[in-house]
C-alpha cells in the first residue's frame, strides 16, 4: 500500500509539474507579443515620508494585461521574462516608460528632488549593456539622474557580489541613486552592504505586517534602521497599511513609507490625480509641497 501511494503521490506531483511548466510556456509565448501588443503598463505608487507629509517619489511596477487570461501578477510573470531572457527588452522599456514619466511629472512642477524608483532584475545587473542603457535613457527623456532610483533586491546584490558592486559603481558614476529592496529576506554580508553605498534600504513588508503586535519584528526593524543610519542609508518601509503601523514605524525613527495606508500603486493619470487630492487635504493644516 506505501508502495502504491508512493506512486500516487509521485503521479501528482509529475501532473503538477507539467501543469506548472504548461502555463510557464504559454506564459512566455503570450509574453513575446506583449511588448508589440501594448499590453504591458506601469503603475505607480507614492513614498511619503514617514509623517505623510512630504511626497518623496515613486515607485514604477510592472502590469500585464493579457486579452484573453485578464491580469497576470509580477509575481508570476516576471520569473518567466527572467528565465526567457525577456526581462532585458522589458526591463529597458520600464526603464524608459518610468524615466519619460517623471521627467513630465518634473516639467509639471513635482519637486526636483523627487525620485522615480524602478526596479532592476539579476539578469539586467548581468547585462554588459545595463550602463550604457541607464545612460542612453537619462539623455533621450532629460530626467536628472539624481531622481532616479534603481532597486535591485538584497538576494540580487549579494548572489555575485563583486561584479555587482563594480556594476553599482558605475551606476553611482552616472549619478543614479540606489535602493536595496526586500531587505531582511535574503542574507547580506555586511562588508559587502557597505561597499554597495546604496542611498536606501527597503524594510521588506513581511516585517511591517505584525509589527503593532510583533516584538521580534519591531526588533528586527529597529536593527536594520540602525544598520541603514549608521551606513548613512534612509530606510523606507513597504507594505504600510495602518495607521499604527506607520506610528510604530516613526517611533521607530523609520525615515519613509509606501504603502496602501497612502494608495495602491496607480496608472499615471490616477497617480496625478491622488498627488492633487493629497495636496490638496495637507495644504488645510500646512504649506503644501
Ligand atoms: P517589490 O519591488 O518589493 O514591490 C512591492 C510590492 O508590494 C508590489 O507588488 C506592490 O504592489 C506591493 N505593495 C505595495 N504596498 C503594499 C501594501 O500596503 N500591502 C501589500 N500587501 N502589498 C503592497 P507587485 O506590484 O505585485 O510587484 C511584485 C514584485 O514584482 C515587486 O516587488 C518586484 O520585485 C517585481 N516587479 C514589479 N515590477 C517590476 C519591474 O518593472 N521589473 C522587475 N524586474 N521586477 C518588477
Ligand atoms: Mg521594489
Ligand atoms: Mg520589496
Ligand atoms: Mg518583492
Amino acid at each position: 500500500r506505501a508502495k502504491q501511494e508512493g506512486r500516487d503521490r509521485h503521479r501528482f506531483f509529475t501532473a503538477e509539474l507539467q501543469a506548472q511548466s504548461a502555463r510557464m510556456l504559454s506564459l512566455e509565448n503570450a509574453l513575446r507579443q506583449a511588448l508589440h501588443n501594448d499590453e504591458l503598463h506601469l503603475h505607480y505608487q507614492p513614498q511619503l515620508s514617514i509623517d505623510g507629509r512630504r511626497l518623496v517619489g515613486a515607485e514604477a511596477l510592472l502590469r500585464w494585461n493579457h486579452p484573453q487570461m485578464g491580469a497576470i501578477s509580477p509575481a508570476e510573470f516576471i520569473p518567466v521574462a527572467e528565465s526567457s531572457g525577456l526581462i532585458l527588452p522589458i526591463g529597458a522599456w520600464v526603464l524608459r516608460t518610468a524615466a519619460a514619466q517623471m521627467q513630465a511629472w518634473l516639467q509639471q512642477g513635482m519637486p526636483a528632488d523627487t525620485t522615480m524608483a524602478v526596479n532592476l532584475s539579476l539578469a539586467q545587473f548581468n547585462d554588459a549593456g545595463l550602463c550604457d542603457l541607464v545612460a542612453t535613457v537619462l539623455k533621450e527623456t532629460g530626467l536628472p539622474a539624481a531622481c532616479l532610483e534603481l532597486e535591485l533586491t538584497e538576494s540580487v546584490a549579494m548572489h555575485k557580489p563583486a561584479e555587482v558592486i563594480e556594476v553599482v559603481r558605475r551606476l553611482r558614476e552616472l549619478g543614479v541613486r540606489l535602493a536595496i529592496d526586500d531587505f531582511g529576506t535574503g542574507y547580506s554580508s555586511l562588508s559587502y552592504l557597505k561597499q554597495f553605498e546604496a542611498h536606501k534600504l527597503k524594510i521588506d513588508q513581511s516585517f511591517v505586517r505584525n509589527l503593532s503586535q510583533d516584538s521580534d519584528d519591531q526588533s528586527i526593524v529597529q536593527a536594520i534602521l540602525g544598520l541603514a543610519h549608521s551606513l548613512d542609508m534612509l530606510a523606507i518601509a513597504e507594505g504600510v497599511e495602518t495607521r499604527e503601523q506607520q506610528s510604530e514605524l516613526q517611533l521607530l525613527g523609520c525615515d519613509e513609507a509606501q504603502g496602501y495606508l497612502f494608495s495602491r500603486p496607480l496608472p499615471a493619470e490616477a497617480f496625478e490625480a491622488w498627488v492633487r487630492a493629497w495636496q490638496a487635504r495637507h495644504a488645510e493644516t500646512a504649506s503644501p509641497v
